[in-house]
């Protein structure tokens, strides 16, 4: 394959970041779940979805659109009740918000308005189209809006790591953890490479996890199919994404960090960041 050099891993990424004093507790490598939802039908499978994590121990972000569908407002409620979190996915995911500065400025002014309606710190950039400059304009905390390695989305650009980084603002010392994501897509899998079993997942995440990084998995409920009877188009069986959780379980018990975005960002900041920040101010 043509890309099998960088992908589904790119040797390159592993390396760990400069300064890195490990995951919490010593844990092997840290865990995140995401769940960008695109449309009404998504929306309507929250439900399922988080009532399978919670049957096995798991947490998640759903990073929602709030200008495209009904957000049901007992859903959001819902969501961080029961310890979940919820992100904000772009403003309408109609391809156009990274087209100018004009109209990202103009967006991100109602992107922060849903961010603190919605108490939310975390930002996902629809079809992961991204600028990071300008994304200094969002109130957040992090992102998940660029990939260590997929040469296969529209804006190709590989951060080239399966750890966070932070974003600085120039000249001011605010600015963003960039969260990318490390697992590949379900769409891309199961929609476009027809994949049936989960072995790209389970490769990857042992060498992420050998690695000591980051495994994010960005799976979306708009493709995932809860009633086990036939798949409608862009479809594929919910079980696959079960089976990763389990094999994780299974394989890894005890040793990874599983974390909300916002709990990565909030060590990232800490451990890292304001850590060079005093060595720095100290030399
Ligand atoms: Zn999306």
């Amino acid at each position: 394959m043509k890309y099998s050099h960088v992908w589904p891993i790119d040797p390159s990424a592993g390396k760990p970041p400069e300064g890195w004093p490990g995951w919490p507790n010593k844990k092997k490598f840290a865990l995140v779940l995401q769940h960008d939802v695109d449309t009404q039908k998504g929306h309507d499978k929250c439900y399922d979805l988080i009532a399978l994590e919670e049957s096995l121990g798991f947490r998640s972000l759903f990073s929602i659109v709030p200008e495209r569908y009904t957000v049901s407002e007992s859903l959001r409620n819902d969501i961080l009740r029961k310890g979940f979190d919820i992100g904000v996915h772009g403003l309408k995911h109609d391809g156009k918000l990274f087209l100018s500065k004009k109209i990202f400025q103009k967006r991100a002014v109602h992107i922060n308005n849903y961010l603190k309606e919605w108490h939310s710190v975390g930002f996902s950039s629809p079809s992961m189209h991204h600028n990071l400059d300008w994304m200094h304009l969002l109130k957040i905390k992090y992102s998940i809006s660029t990939f260590d390695t997929d040469p296969f989305e529209p804006q190709p650009d590989s951060v080239g790591t399966i750890f966070p980084f932070w974003v600085q603002r120039s000249s001011e010392r605010t600015g963003f953890v960039e969260l990318p994501y490390t697992l590949p897509q379900d769409h891309g899998l199961f929609i476009i490479m027809k994949e049936t079993t989960i072995d790209i997942w389970k490769q990857k995440l042992d060498w992420i996890a050998q690695k000591g990084g980051m495994a994010l998995l960005n799976a979306h409920p708009d493709y995932m199919n809860f009633c086990g009877k036939k798949l409608s188009i862009e479809e594929y069986p919910v079980k696959y994404y079960e089976e990763f959780l389990n094999y994780i379980k299974r394989n890894y018990a005890g040793q990874y960090w599983h974390a909300l975005p916002k709990d990565i960002a909030r060590f990232w900041s800490e451990s890292m960041v304001q850590k060079s920040e005093s060595s720095a101010s100290s030399d």
